[in-house]
């Protein structure tokens, strides 16, 4: 990891008062990387919401399938990881490099305490790299030295964003992921997972919610979840909902829970 601007803790930029969507989340997920302001908000948010950490854990299960499927079927040994947020259980890294060593990973999030908790977890991992930007940045992030080094664009590779399409907005998120499927070679990959709008109301106030406190925060129908995979071809199962993206265990689609009808789940391939 080169990116030294962090080299002091805490970074200047961290704000214990104030609460962030990696920290949030990581309390969703009942990690330890959060402060007293995420855990209310993640404990509000739980309040209103049913199913929200069941919501964020399928999360994390499709982000393991997901890659398990991009590693292993689609041979992918590349991943550009948008919006990673802490480290946890079974990150991107552990799952690629587990299907294939070589795999190299770099992680991308906005928030500082992400490369500050990566740094300790990556010493020793050479093929991976944590950063420090801001996703919608799109040439600084795909011209950033460590991206440079570790993904070779002219070959397949995947981009993530997964949990992170719904902090893009409604005006840069079309521009913002057409950069990276652009940037893509073809025979790659784009794999999102989203906040959903379906039409239960919990998926709007969820959006509300996460607006109104961590600045961003939009649930789209599955047609505009769709609409950013462009011209790729969606693989089987296309886009829905996250418990039904190949599951490890069969799953009846008309009995999903309030929480597995948050998010939705797909991965799009770039034909050559
Ligand atoms: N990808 C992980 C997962 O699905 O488990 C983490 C998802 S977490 C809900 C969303 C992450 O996106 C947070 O860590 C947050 O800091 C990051 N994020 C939000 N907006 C961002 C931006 N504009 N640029 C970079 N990271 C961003």
């Amino acid at each position: 990891m080169s990116d030294d601007r962090y080299e002091t803790w805490p970074p200047p930029e961290l704000d214990f008062d104030k609460p962030t969507i990696a920290r949030a989340y990581d309390a969703l997920l009942g990690g330890k990387d959060n402060f007293a302001a995420d855990r209310a908000l993640a404990e509000y948010a739980c309040q209103h919401i049913p199913g929200l950490k069941e919501s964020a854990v399928e999360n994390r299960k499709v982000l393991v399938r997901g890659v398990r499927f991009l590693a292993g079927e689609a041979g992918i040994d590349q991943f550009l990881d948008l919006g990673s947020g802490l480290p946890t259980v079974q990150n991107t890294h552990e799952v690629a490099q587990s299907v294939n060593p070589d795999a190299r990973v770099v992680y991308v999030d906005i928030d500082p305490m992400v490369l500050a908790h990566g740094r300790a977890l990556l010493a020793k991992n050479d093929n991976t790299s944590v950063v420090t930007g801001d996703v919608r940045d799109t040439k600084a992030i795909l011209n950033h030295p460590d991206v440079l080094r570790m993904i070779d664009f002219s070959r397949p590779a995947a981009i993530m964003l997964v949990g992170m399409l719904h902090y893009l907005s409604p005006d840069v998120v079309d521009d913002v992921v057409a950069a990276y499927r652009d940037v893509l070679a073809p025979g790659s990959y784009l794999f999102i997972t989203s906040l959903v709008d379906t039409g239960l109301p919990a998926q709007q106030e969820l959006a509300r919610i996460t607006r109104e406190n961590l600045e961003e925060g939009w649930a789209r129908t599955p047609e505009e979840i769709e609409r950013q995979f462009g011209d790729f071809e969606l693989v089987e199962p296309g886009v829905v909902y996250t418990a039904l993206w190949r599951p490890d265990e069969p799953v009846d689609p008309d009995s999903l829970t309030p929480g597995e009808q948050l998010g939705m789940t797909g991965i799009g391939f770039k034909k050559p």
